[in-house]
């Protein structure tokens, strides 16, 4: 078996045993990169010198006897991610030469475990979009059918997952930006609950739902790299020490689903409903209770995201002007023209509207009708989801209406780009876990189920997400590429 296509758990195993070096693995992943980036373009700035560096100093680790999760283990990060010392660019014009000062904390928790950065992976600018065509370095191509999105923001990394040129990586989830890409290439992606994992030193688009977390080949990897990355942080007040108190559930047979009709309706493509029905009914198989549910509300989420989001992006936005940060124009003029010109020249076209949007909702005339009613539905569809959700362990659905697109043809109608995020918005904006997992494929390209749990219990979802693995093998395929 090629090395690159291990997950975290095989690859600990043999790098415990001895029978592989981080040496090897990593090498191997960077020739995987090397041979196939030129057609996926997942990667935006590769580490080759570090990495092997690094990954001498995990073997040296290891053969002491040193133990940890993550030691030796080769992953990428999204270019939103700081990486101290290393090019952090958000996909944008305004960083494209920016160099991070210092570590984001999951980083840093990442470096201290011994994990080894390989690259940093392509994303929609500052994480505007949901098929990374918004990128200004160039569009990712999903590798199940290089024709076609990977989904996005996260699409880099959900790519690279796919196509095997690292073992993990980490993503940015605003309002789907993790579970999209991993539901359009196959693979696993979480969404944690807001405030598990340390926001300091990420790129902030919408602070009040922007996370961080894994994309990985298995439920368990997932598991094993929040492990590692959750935890209180002194440098992000909104973090919270995470509490196993909850009485976890192990047995299918004492779950109980709940499948909101919303999230079936004629918005989603027949043959995506079938297969997540499909999957459910293996769960019901097994002995799991499924209960329809609704969650009227559903309808106001992307309506209600498209203002909350432009509006805080509006606000974390304006610190880059030119002076502080990135790419300066007009130089020697006044200051008025050095912003208008930084910011016109630095911005893509997808930020500017949403800047413009969100000045707009939280501008002096509109902010009661916009901004603060969009806080008032916020509240009442975070209120329906943690009312279910307590009368149920989980929710089931799927990830994206429908398959990954192909590239352009979305890319003129911001709208329908928008509705992307129809089914991934709810859990953002009520702050909840999600984790989306391969369940299907329709004509070649894989299908995505999304399951929502209460607030700080992704243990749920790891033991459902575990046991629909153990019964079914769709995490295995891959791509041919
Ligand atoms: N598609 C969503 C957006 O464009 C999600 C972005 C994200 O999660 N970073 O806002």
């Amino acid at each position: 078996m090629e090395l690159n296509k291990l997950t975290i758990k095989e690859a600990r195993q043999k790098l415990d045993k001895g029978e592989i070096s981080s040496f090897d693995l990593t090498k191997i992943c960077l020739d995987r990169i090397k041979k196939i980036d030129d057609k996926v373009k997942a990667c935006i700035t590769i580490c080759e010198k570090e990495a092997l560096e690094e990954a001498k100093k995990a073997d040296e680790k290891i053969k002491k006897g040193e133990k940890s999760d993550l030691l030796g283990i080769p992953y990428i990060a999204k270019d939103n991610i700081l990486t101290k010392g290393v090019k952090t660019t958000a996909a944008s014009k305004f960083l494209e030469n920016y160099i991070a000062p210092y570590d984001a904390t999951i980083i840093k928790k990442l470096k201290n475990e011994g994990a080894v950065l390989l690259a940093k992976s392509n994303l929609d600018e500052f994480a505007h979009g949901a098929s990374t065509e918004n990128s200004c370095h160039r569009p990712t191509h999903n590798p199940w059918d290089l024709e076609r999105v990977p989904g996005g923001s996260s699409g880099g990394s959900a790519a690279a997952v796919a196509a095997d040129m690292c073992i993990f990586s980490l993503g940015t989830d605003t309002g789907g930006s993790i579970r999209c890409p991993a539901g359009f290439c196959g693979v696993v992606g979480l969404k944690p609950s807001y405030g598990l994992a340390s926001r300091f030193g990420l790129i902030s688009m919408t602070s009040s739902t922007d996370v961080p977390g894994p994309i990985t080949k298995t439920v368990e990897d997932a598991e094993i790299v929040m492990g590692v990355i959750m935890g209180k942080d002194e440098n992000d007040a909104t973090t919270v020490e995470f509490k196993n108190e909850e009485k976890t559930k192990n047995n299918i047979k004492d779950f109980k689903i709940g499948i909101p009709s919303e999230y079936f309706d004629e918005k989603v493509d027949k043959k995506v409903i079938d297969l997540v029905k499909k999957a459910i009914g293996e769960l019901e198989k097994k002995g799991a209770k499924v209960v329809e549910i609704s969650l009227p509300h559903t309808k106001y989420t992307v309506p209600t995201y498209y203002i909350i989001t432009p509006s805080e992006i509006s606000s974390n936005l304006a610190r880059f002007d030119g002076i502080r940060y990135g790419v300066r124009q007009g130089e020697g003029d006044d200051l008025e023209n050095v912003y208008l010109a930084s910011r016109g020249k630095g911005f893509g076209e997808e930020v500017k509207r949403r800047i413009m949007l969100g000045t707009y909702t939280l501008s002096a005339g509109y902010r009661d009708a916009y901004y603060l009613q969009a806080q008032k539905v916020r509240t009442k569809i975070k209120e329906e989801l943690d009312f279910e959700l307590e009368k149920v362990d989980c929710l089931i659905t799927p990830t994206s209406p429908h398959t990954a697109f192909k590239i352009g043809e979305q890319a003129d109608d911001p709208i329908l780009m928008y509705l992307e995020d129809i089914l991934v918005s709810g859990p953002s904006l009520a702050g909840l876990p999600a984790i989306s997992i391969p369940c299907g494929e329709i004509d070649g390209l894989p299908v995505g189920m999304q399951i929502i749990g209460s607030r700080l219990n992704e243990k749920i979802l790891f033991n459902i997400g575990n046991i629909f693995q153990n019964i079914t093998d769709w995490h295995i395929k891959r791509p041919n590429i």
